[in-house]
């Protein structure tokens, strides 16, 4: 067959357009394959959150589980004047048109009141920024002061319409997801990871730790638990392989007046901040769940906060009460290194 020089022009042409075409793939292929580490950190729900990721193309990975975090505190943040939540709290009162996800949290922030006898109970916020915790202007109010705004707290009065996606609030009250937002974020940022084929990787948000597989040569992540008296020293370690461990504490946000220390976490039945605990560290498989029960069996105490661990599945804790006494739940001893 005899082939004319032009024709022969065109075929050279595309076999090479061809050949290039395929070394462009192929080197697209290789680039989205390579297995990559990436350590990131950025400040956002209020903390410092570091994020470490192995795997094919890390840092896309890291870059969107980062923007995921974002995006979740900007539907969760009470202070963020735009935020579902804020339109909840700025209309109570009135039924607000929320979206499905913030349906599923405060279903969960309720589900954690119902369990908790509402030790856990995300309308709050009236007596956090009574307490000067949202602005910082930390202040003590009186008894009749409390007593005024106790009405204003119960999430039983949470009206949820499933149907439609509507939420609505006694006029008055108002919802802080302090709680549990961030432990909603940290799920959603793993599952941005997992998206992206992430063998191995690591998020810590502000105390709260969340292991995705094990570390990258294959043993468990070993986790250090701070002290809550010795903000430089370990209170104990424990290894983590798909789990994540966050702790409560009374040392996080507090002021200190004549001597005693008001902090952030309060019992809704007094409102006043809980006492009995310094600390309460959980491990569980889904950060959610870790974040809103280390909140509740802070105000829940020593005796009720043991019962609670031990009667759900899947959840281990650590609990120190203000003499320093420590309590490991059953199933976490053989895997827990106390420091002396
Ligand atoms: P955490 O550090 O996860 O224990 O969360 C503490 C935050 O939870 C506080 O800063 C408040 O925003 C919120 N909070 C305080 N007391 C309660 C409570 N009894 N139930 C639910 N959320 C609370
Ligand atoms: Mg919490």
């Amino acid at each position: 067959m005899k082939i004319s020089s032009n024709i022969r022009i065109v075929l050279f042409c595309l076999i090479a357009i061809g050949a290039v075409g395929i070394m462009i793939v192929h080197n697209q292929l290789s680039t989205a394959n390579q297995i990559t580490s990436t350590q990131r950190t950025r400040f956002l729900m209020d903390t410092a959150i570091e994020i470490r990721a192995t795997g094919p193309n890390s840092e896309e990975a890291v870059n969107e589980a980062f923007t995921e975090i974002a995006r979740v505190e900007s539907v969760f943040s009470r202070f963020i004047v735009e935020s579902e939540v804020s339109l909840i709290n700025a209309q109570s009162g009135r039924w607000v048109s929320v979206s499905e996800e913030t349906i599923a949290l405060m279903d969960k922030a309720i589900e954690y009141g119902q369990i908790t006898d509402g030790a856990f109970d995300i309308t709050v916020g009236i007596l956090l920024d009574l307490w000067g915790f949202s602005s910082n202007e930390w202040r003590i109010p009186d008894q009749e002061e409390i007593e005024q705004v106790l009405n204003k707290v119960g999430f039983r009065s949470i009206e949820v319409n499933y149907g439609e996606n509507l939420v609505r609030i006694p006029k008055g009250s108002c919802i802080d997801l302090g709680g549990i937002a961030k432990g909603h974020a940290v799920d959603q940022a793993r599952n941005v990871l997992e998206s992206h084929n992430i063998q191995s990787a690591m998020i810590y948000a502000g105390g709260d730790i969340f292991t995705v597989g094990s570390k990258q040569d294959g043993s468990a992540w070993r986790v250090g638990i701070q002290h809550p008296r010795q903000s430089t020293e370990l209170l104990a370690i424990v290894e983590l392989v798909d789990n994540t461990i966050v702790t409560s504490g009374d040392y996080e946000r507090f002021f200190v007046a004549e001597e005693v220390r008001f902090h952030h976490i309060i019992d809704p039945a007094t409102g006043f901040p809980a006492r009995g605990l310094i600390s309460v560290t959980i491990i569980a498989d889904s950060a959610v769940d870790a974040d809103a029960l280390s909140t509740a069996v802070f105000v829940l105490g020593w005796e009720s906060g043991q019962l609670l661990v031990e009667q759900l599945d899947g959840i281990e804790a650590i609990i120190v009460d203000d003499q320093e006494s420590i309590w490991v739940s059953s199933g976490l001893e053989d895997s827990i290194q106390l420091m002396e």
